[in-house]
């Protein structure tokens, strides 16, 4: 095939045809492709513990949604607001519909909401070590982040968190618990960023591992706390992880206000999230079973794996998570090349300070082993 001229001068100061937010915007890293792996023609596995999927897969019953779906629905468009989802969502968190908002994950409502909210020239306050979707995000749309770093031993910085906060961000995007770290905020840390924030700045809690979290002593409910205060807020949860779908991309919002997700569904892209999933998520809410067996096991491969590390001599923190952020006491890119000749896909952290750190999703028993062996071998 023929290359073109390059005909898009991104390097003019102006930026050229796109936008100053866009030439300098970081790319979303998802991680090395397996494809790529040097031990692909030889016999080893290709183990893939970059992205925080579930190794336990989704509920049958959703495999048998989608299934359904695949051989009588392919030709119509989704509901585009996703009623029986919503409703069942509803019923299960004691809101009114009207309050939920659907997305193509719930990186797809983090997009919405910096769309809808964001001005050039706002502050956005968020974590470090941080996801960073939580970045990308409101970079776009012209704002400034300010980011908060834990103190030693990932502890809460509550003053670090109120200077923060008083630099008046229009949104505060919280994880808890935090990627890529995997520590959880309890109530009063909680608190402290509530109670800093300006009053009418956008709180986005984002609990994307919530369901291997809930029931730690002192994970506080989030959702619960929020619901009580007259102040804008929003919770992301989504399917992508304890519920084993993130290939179908399915999350959701449930917010203080109809307004705000009247805003989002007028800002989003009509046919957002896809028949499939909408389904397939109907279906895996149905069968708690499957989260509380998935999440149990994991909680188990938790404990078990980071005392191993710890035994090596690793530094590990505190997840609750579904992963490890291991300090590899040298440079994580080289960390990580070194487990990707061995077959293993970990996630090396950039962000400045953290450049010894990797991320770890747990898998099942017997891939953690292999991990852990070539981790050590690897740090040896
Ligand atoms: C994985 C993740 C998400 C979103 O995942 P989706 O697949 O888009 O639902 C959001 N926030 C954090 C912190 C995550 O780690």
């Amino acid at each position: 095939m023929p290359t073109g001229p390059a005909v898009i001068g991104v390097a003019a100061s102006d930026g050229g045809l796109l936008r100053p937010e866009v030439v300098g915007l970081p790319a979303y890293d998802p991680g090395a492709d397996p494809d790529d792996d040097p031990t692909r023609s030889g016999s080893t596995r290709v183990l893939t513990l970059s992205s925080n999927e579930s190794p336990y897969g989704p509920s049958a019953a959703a495999v048998g949604a989608v299934r359904l779906r695949v051989t009588s629905d392919l030709a119509r468009y989704p509901d585009p607001r996703g009623k029986r989802l919503t409703g069942a969502l509803a019923a299960r968190l004691d809101v009114p519909p009207r309050r939920i908002v659907l997305g193509n994950g719930s990186e797809n409502i983090l997009e919405l909401l910096c769309h809808a909210v964001l001005r050039p020239g706002d502050v956005v306050t968020t974590q470090a070590p941080g996801f960073s979707l939580h970045e990308i995000f409101p970079r776009l749309m012209g704002a400034r982040v300010v980011k908060v770093a834990p103190g030693p031993d990932f502890a809460f910085d509550s003053a670090g968190w109120r200077d923060a906060l008083a630099t008046g961000p229009r949104m505060v995007f919280i994880a808890n618990p935090c990627n890529p770290t995997g520590v959880m905020l309890d109530r009063n840390e909680l608190d402290v960023i509530i109670n800093s924030a300006p009053r009418d700045a956008l709180l986005v809690l984002d609990e994307a591992y919530h369901e291997y979290a809930r029931g730690h002593p002192g994970f506080p409910d989030g959702f619960g706390t929020l619901c009580g205060l007259a102040r804008p807020w929003i919770v992301l949860r989504t399917f992508s992880k304890a519920y084993g779908l993130a290939g179908l991309r399915v999350g959701y919002g449930v917010a203080s206000d109809e307004a705000l997700v009247d805003a989002l569904h007028r800002v989003r892209t009509p046919y957002n999230v896809n028949q499939l999933a909408q389904h397939a998520a109907v279906a895996a809410l149905s069968d708690d079973d499957h989260v509380w067996t998935v999440v149990g096991r994991t909680k188990s491969e938790r404990g078990r794996v980071r005392a191993l590390l710890v035994e090596a001599g690793l530094r590990v923190a505190p997840s609750v998570a579904n992963f490890l952020f291991i300090d590899t006491g040298r440079p994580a890119t080289t960390v990580a090349a070194a487990l990707f000749r061995a077959g293993i896909i970990v996630k090396p952290w950039r962000e400045p300070g953290w450049e010894r750190y990797i991320r770890a999703s747990l898998a099942l028993p017997p891939d953690n082993d292999r991990f852990v062996a070539e981790l050590r071998r690897v740090c040896a």
